[in-house]
């Protein structure tokens, strides 16, 4: 028996342990100088003046929507095929999601389809980068000029992405990264805002320390003022030193753990990408794919089983997967609040019908990879409606 691989695991090692136990010692548990130093390399690894750390990618969605001064009665578009926190945030404001489709290819929402949507209410755009592969930015950003809409980017998939050559981080009026366990570069729970205007990072700086004002958390050291002013009724949101602790380290070897993926990206690529009913995620040229996720869609055309025993064969097989994502605006709290239904959005749905998401991380081996490509040729094998046979 093989052992079962999971969908997903964090890389860590012994130098992150050590930076914890650092932190342990020096008696800074919440925010301190690790977060500082964290945020100062984030900026400098994607070339962006400010970066700031928080709890969280949702905390860095909700706080963008609120600099962009989303409030009930506005409408703020979205894609569907997203985690529900892209649309939640939305909510926290007292606003309005309006779910766009996606494009059938990137899975990334279709930026054809964004102007028909917009009303007087409209106020900001949020894409999600799907997978890792970028948005069309130029088209939204152009949209949003038009219009005069905020740009909330969420890269919770996207570091390591590129736009064009350009680091995702760098593009619009605010970022928000994530380090969720399962992300690319992970520390439990933990977030960064990233963004080049001043007047935003204060904000945001203000915002995510119970709108504190600024270097509130610094006011125990030697120096540091007793005294501060609430200037907002802010959030919780800040990120801890034992989280960044682990960041600094996540961080510094993102670039190895990006190659692993990227390698094993292609290695599936190549092995799937003239399997019959198998459809592997687009890549764009000129855009860097952080490969977040790799994604199979199934042709029930071609296969004679459906996604969800495809997953289930791969279980037996102790290959773990999941799905990204169940739709939105299909979830109950959407349909009863705001009318959802199936149908509103083809294409989101026909591909959530379709798609699993198999492993794909650093901790696997070769050897994993070449188990998972040789099982999932077998089940295809099997369950081809043609009976073709391959090699
Ligand atoms: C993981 C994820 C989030 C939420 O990130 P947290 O750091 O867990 O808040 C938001 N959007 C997308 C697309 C995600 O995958």
């Amino acid at each position: 028996m093989k052992k079962f691989l999971h969908y997903n695991k964090p890389w860590l090692d012994e130098k992150e342990e050590i930076e914890i136990i650092d932190a342990l010692r020096s008696g800074w548990i919440s925010r301190g100088p690790k977060t500082s130093e964290f945020e100062k390399r984030f900026a400098e690894y994607l070339g962006v003046k400010h970066a700031i750390a928080l709890n969280s990618c949702t905390a860095g969605l909700h706080i963008s929507l609120l600099c962009a001064d989303i409030k009930p009665g506005d409408e703020v578009i979205v894609p569907s095929f997203t985690f529900c926190a892209t649309a939640n945030t939305v909510i926290h404001c007292g606003a309005k999601p309006i779910f766009v489709d996606i494009d059938p290819e990137t899975l990334c929402i279709d930026a054809n389809k964004i102007e028909g949507e917009i009303t007087p209410k409209t106020k900001a755009i949020v894409p999600v980068h799907y997978a890792g592969l970028s948005c069309d930015m130029d088209k939204i950003t152009a949209i949003a000029q038009k219009y005069n809409l905020f740009v909330s980017e969420d890269a919770a998939h996207a570091i390591y992405s590129t736009y064009k050559g350009k680091n995702i981080g760098t593009i619009s009026d605010t970022t928000s990264f994530s380090f969720y366990a399962t992300k690319n570069l992970a520390t439990g729970e933990g977030g960064m805002i990233t963004t080049n205007n001043d007047e935003i990072a204060e904000k945001v700086r203000i915002m995510s320390l119970h709108g504190m004002s600024r270097a509130a958390w610094n006011r125990y050291n030697k120096g540091g003022s007793w005294y501060y002013e609430v200037e907002y009724p802010g959030f919780k949101y800040n990120m801890t030193d034992l989280q960044a602790a682990l960041g600094l380290h996540q961080l510094a070897k993102l670039e190895t753990m990006q190659n692993i993926r990227t390698k094993y990206a292609q290695m599936y690529n190549e092995a799937f990408k003239d399997l019959p009913g198998i459809t592997i995620p687009k890549q764009v040229e000129g855009n860097r794919h952080a490969w977040h996720l790799y994604t199979l869609r199934i042709n029930h055309d071609i296969l004679s089983i459906n996604r969800n025993e495809f997953i289930e064969k791969l279980n037996e097989l102790d290959i773990g997967t999941s799905v990204h994502f169940i739709p939105v605006h299909m979830h109950p709290y959407y349909r009863k609040t705001f009318g959802c239904n199936e149908g509103d959005l083809p294409v989101t749905e026909k591909i959530f019908n379709e798609i699993l998401s198999i492993p794909l991380y650093p901790g696997m081996t070769e050897d994993d990879v070449e188990y998972i490509i040789n099982s999932i040729k077998t089940i295809v094998n099997k369950n081809s409606r043609q009976r073709v046979s391959y090699e």
